[in-house]
């Protein structure tokens, strides 16, 4: 006879790769609590409750946000699919591997894809936007990725919202590692289709797409001449589950997901925007100084950087799997190696949501600190360290005539 099968007990970890970010314990209890069916109506409370804390984080009033079910990337593909009909041209900015997965999208429902490039490490410069725009015929969309996970570019947004209106074309954005992390603002910004995830900055599990939709984009789904291909995420049809007073059944709504994502959310809001960004900027600033300190460079190096995802560049004698597996194996540490031409190259580092404290990234600089001297990479150990407490204790010292403090930790 085989082994029986135990239960499974995870080993710690301490999440500080792209994704999943660390998840709080109030998260993990919300999951545990027993099953209501999908349209009792203490759950239909409970999604009017999802629905309105999405608006604040999104920074909309737009009547249409929901939580797609399925990652990211199916966030990715419902604000695509429903918005292209086959012969649409499309406009993508593609830096990194998330621009490039939109473009496979685009190309997939049949798009006419323009592509506008960059360099991965760099932005998609908003003139080249421009030219494309102003060269190549009206345009249906644009899309671009705010906050490009393979690279740890910011990609600036605030006057590309203007440039897709004076161009009568929608802007369609993704905001997978941005949203709770970094400002992203819907209706300041323009934006007409916005698409996240709950595993990175909002520290939630994998498994659902935060998704809103602009008046404009909703008037563009509704005049389609064809069906959209894909019936699961077709959003005139989840429309009638998602608005109130409707509620219509489509698919059975992953409960359980939704009440870890309301428990996500309402930590957001007691944390307060504007200090859960300042949080996520310190202590990305603190983990460069350090990984500075250790001969790492950010990729991204003279652009704006995204303090959720920290990507640097190995020096030549710096080997990447040894160093990871290290990392996992003897410190319980997870990082993220590169993608595509980056792999072997540079180090993602992730201080999403709950990942982002002075304490982990204190504890990943020491145990980077401890192999490096043991393979003769550094003279002596408290480099890191040192310029990581040197960085924090200047910006508190910089701060001392801020507003009040937050009253989250
Ligand atoms: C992670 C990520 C995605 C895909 O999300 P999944 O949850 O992995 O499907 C899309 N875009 C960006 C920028 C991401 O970082």
């Amino acid at each position: 006879m085989a082994n029986p099968i135990l239960e499974f007990t995870p080993p710690p970890r301490l999440l500080l790769g792209p994704g999943p970010s660390m998840v709080h314990s109030r998260v993990l209890r919300a999951m545990a609590t027993p099953l209501l069916g999908h349209l009792d109506p203490t759950f239909l409370q409970l999604m009017d409750d999802v629905q309105q804390l999405l608006r604040n984080v999104f920074r909309t009033a737009n009547r249409f946000t929901i939580a797609v079910s399925g990652t990211g990337s199916a966030g990715m593909e419902a604000a695509l699919v429903n918005l292209i009909e086959p012969g649409d041209p499309v406009v993508v900015g593609v830096n990194g591997l998330f621009g490039a997965r939109m473009a496979a999208i685009v190309e997939r429902c049949g798009g006419k894809l323009f592509r506008v490039e960059a360099p991965w490490g760099k932005i998609i410069e908003p003139d080249n936007i421009l030219k494309t725009l102003s060269q190549s015929g009206p345009m249906k969309i644009v899309a671009l990725v705010h906050a490009e996970t393979s690279t740890g570019v910011s990609q600036p947004l605030e006057e590309i919202g203007t440039l897709c209106r004076d161009h009568g074309c929608l802007l369609v954005v993704d905001t997978v590692t941005s949203l709770g992390g970094l400002p992203v603002e819907v209706d300041g910004w323009g934006i007409d289709a916005c698409y996240s995830a709950t595993q990175k900055c909002l520290s939630c599990p994998p498994g659902l797409a935060p998704l809103t939709l602009s008046e404009r984009a909703l008037t563009v789904i509704r005049n389609r001449k064809t069906p959209c291909q894909s019936w699961y995420l077709d959003l005139s049809l989840l429309a009638d589950y998602w608005t109130e007073g409707k509620r219509a059944y489509h698919h059975t709504a992953p409960i359980s997901m939704l009440y870890a994502l309301r428990e996500a959310l309402r930590l957001v809001e007691e944390e307060g925007l504007a200090a859960r960004f300042a949080r996520h900027r310190l202590n990305s600033a603190a983990l460069m100084a350090g990984l500075t300190a250790l001969g790492l460079s950010p990729l991204a190096r003279n652009g704006p950087r995204l303090p959720s995802l920290n990507c640097v560049t190995l020096p030549a004698h710096v080997q990447d799997a040894p160093v990871r597996a290290s990392l996992l194996q003897e410190f319980g540490i997870e990082i993220g190696g590169g993608l595509g031409a980056l792999q072997g190259k540079v180090w993602r580092i992730g201080l999403m949501g709950e990942s982002s404290t002075r304490s982990n990234v204190l504890t990943l600089l020491s145990s980077l600190e401890k192999i490096f001297l043991r393979r003769g990479w550094i003279a002596r150990a408290g480099i890191a360290l040192e310029a990581a407490s040197q960085l924090y204790l200047s910006q508190s010292q910089g701060t001392h005539t801020e507003a009040p403090a937050p009253t989250h930790a």
